[in-house]
């Protein structure tokens, strides 16, 4: 039998369609280097978990049910004082437990470890969960609490430096109790042999299965206008308003929302009077910036702490007027050490005193603002060259809006309708999540020689990519003001 999981619940509480969609696996698995990263980090984390107690039997065997198995035997054994990755069962639902610390009286101490370095009101439902199964087995906790990364670890310090323990013993059993109450429902809707019909509620935008199932074939969903608050979206599904062409005339919608329906209505692009004169504000020379960065669990480098964001990749294009690219500066750390100080010192050199630098979102100002607080003798120059920032995708969002965005203004989305030759799909690295997982992968030491040499090749094409994205965009969008 195919037990009911914690992922399966957890997808049914948020959506019963869902739930049920998860337990038969309809739900697209991720993929990727950022998908392969995660889930190497995530063994990674649990395996130096297991070294916290040294007399931990664990109780993981080839399949679940032989895990099931033997977990009931350790926890008869009362010489079995800790058991690592206990598996249970019980009325069609299975649990796995990362730690369970036996404790006076038949009383346990349940530990969950996540790889966050903190708690997060997320981790409730998942311990509930698992509670909500011991209890059904009678299994009595004492203590529920997880283990999560502290943020004063560092490479060199003892793992049991690395880990710090959340007690969340009553939030989770309040809300087991809740899951309690919900099983028997939440079971038969699960293994029904239809699946429960579904219905469009504001989860749907974020949902992983929308495009197959709400919002299937739909178009000019509700969902392709912008900044959608909550409030909104609740309104226009009470008054069952799917599509914004069914949105009434009198409807409240924010001045952007208003025109990306108008759009729709009218089958147009729009673009802002506004454009030419936010254009003119941007001045030569151009330098189109683009950052990729890394931020792994575990510290790579000496001094950092866990998850600590940390520059990698710049690619830099420098044009007179848009679209004339003159210059083009790259530079790639070495994955064997931390560069941030070598990173500020290149931008200071290569991006000159005067000039706009063009972004596309806030990160890299922000990025350049941290680097200005890391080196203080650097600020200066640091702080100047944030100043002469511009957001492009600000600009976008305010001035241009073509019906083929669907309500998104980032750059993988605008790019192939804006420039339609111009596409990612020949890359080896598409994305900056891609980007970010080889980077520490090599830092790692998981790649040989000739990988590494392939791979900043790989990396500095796609940042290059993204610079001449925001050169394009760029050069358009001079072409589209003076066209008005
Ligand atoms: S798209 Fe909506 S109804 Fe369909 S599974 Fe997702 S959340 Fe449920």
């Amino acid at each position: 039998m195919e037990y009911i999981n914690k992922i399966s619940f957890i997808n049914y509480l948020s959506c019963p369609t869902l739930g049920w969609m998860a337990k038969r696996s309809m739900i697209p698995k991720l993929n990727g280097f950022n998908n392969e990263l995660l889930m190497l980090e995530g063994k990674n984390i649990h395996k130096l978990s297991l070294q916290l107690s040294l007399d931990a039997v664990n109780a993981r065997k080839l399949t679940v049910n032989d895990s099931i198995v033997y977990t009931k035997e350790l926890i008869l054994n009362p010489d079995v004082k800790v058991i690592c990755d206990a598996s249970f069962a019980v009325e069609g639902y299975s649990a796995r437990v990362d730690i369970l610390q036996r404790l006076e009286d038949g009383l346990w101490h349940l530990l969950e470890v996540k790889s966050g370095s903190k708690y997060k009101a997320k981790y409730i439902n998942d311990m509930s969960f698992i509670s909500m199964v011991l209890a059904k087995l009678g299994v009595n906790l004492s203590k529920i609490a997880i283990l999560h990364l502290s943020k004063d670890y560092r490479i060199g310090m003892s793992i049991s430096q690395l880990f710090e323990e959340s007690d969340c013993t009553e939030k989770v059993k309040l809300k087991s109790q809740e899951f309690l109450a919900l099983s028997d429902k939440a079971f038969k809707d699960i293994e029904s042999e239809n699946m429960p019909q579904p219905c469009l509620k504001r989860k749907c935008k974020n949902c992983p299965v929308f495009n197959v199932c709400m919002g299937k074939d739909v178009q000019n969903h509700i969902f392709d206008l912008p900044g959608l608050s909550i409030l909104t979206t609740d309104k226009l599904v009470t008054l069952g308003a799917d599509t914004i062409d069914q949105i009434p005339p009198d409807f409240e919608l924010t001045e952007m929302q208003k025109i990306v329906k108008d759009c729709v209505l009218t089958n147009t692009t729009y673009i802002s009077k506004n454009l030419k004169t936010e254009l003119k504000n941007i001045k030569p020379p151009f330098y189109y910036l683009d950052f990729e960065s890394i931020s792994a669990i575990m510290p790579l480098y000496k001094d950092i702490a866990p998850h600590t964001q940390l520059l990698t990749q710049f690619s830099i294009d420098r044009t007179d007027e848009a679209g004339n690219i003159l210059n083009h500066y790259e530079y790639i750390a070495d994955h064997t050490k931390n560069c941030r100080r070598e990173i500020a010192e290149k931008l200071i050199e290569y991006l000159g005193i005067n000039g706009s630098i063009i972004t596309y979102a806030n990160f890299e100002r922000i990025a350049i603002h941290k680097l200005a607080k890391l080196f203080p003798d650097l600020s200066i120059n640091l702080k100047d060259i944030a100043e002469r920032n511009v957001d492009i995708e600000l600009i976008v969002r305010k001035n241009y809006y073509d019906i083929n965005f669907h309500g998104r203004s980032s750059i993988k989305k605008i790019l192939p309708v804006l420039i339609p030759e111009m596409d990612y799909t020949s890359l080896a690295i598409r994305d900056g999540g891609d980007a970010a997982a080889v980077f520490v992968f090599m830092a790692m030491g998981l790649f040989d020689a000739e990988k590494i040499e392939e791979t900043k090749k790989n990396l500095l094409k796609y940042c290059a990519q993204d610079t001449l994205a925001m050169v394009k965009i760029h050069q358009f969008l001079i072409n589209a003001a003076n066209c008005q």
